[in-house]
């Protein structure tokens, strides 16, 4: 017998409802990107689950693994500015 022949009002109460936003409206990716955020590109194939956490490339060097200057340091810096579109 499968489950939904039990009793027809069962799927309503097996099914959880769609949880509410915090925020409606708030949309977070535009509000960071308003931030100027930079975003990893392989981002989308990580929240996805195309991707593990070790497949995605360093929002900032785009490498993987990363392989960015020593944080902190004048090449980490110039690094970020580059990243960001800033002429350093
Ligand atoms: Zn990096």
């Amino acid at each position: 017998m499968a489950v939904d022949d039990l009793h027809p009002d069962l799927t309503v109460t097996r099914r959880a409802p769609e949880p509410e936003p915090s925020f409606p409206g708030f949309d977070p990716v535009a509000a960071l990107d308003g931030l100027g955020a930079v975003w990893s590109p392989d981002f989308d194939a990580y929240a996805s689950g195309e991707v593990g956490a070790h497949q995605v490339r360093c929002a900032l060097c785009e490498t993987c693994p990363c392989s960015c200057p020593e944080f902190g340091t004048a090449e980490h810096f110039a690094l970020v500015d580059r990243r960001h579109g800033r002429r350093t």
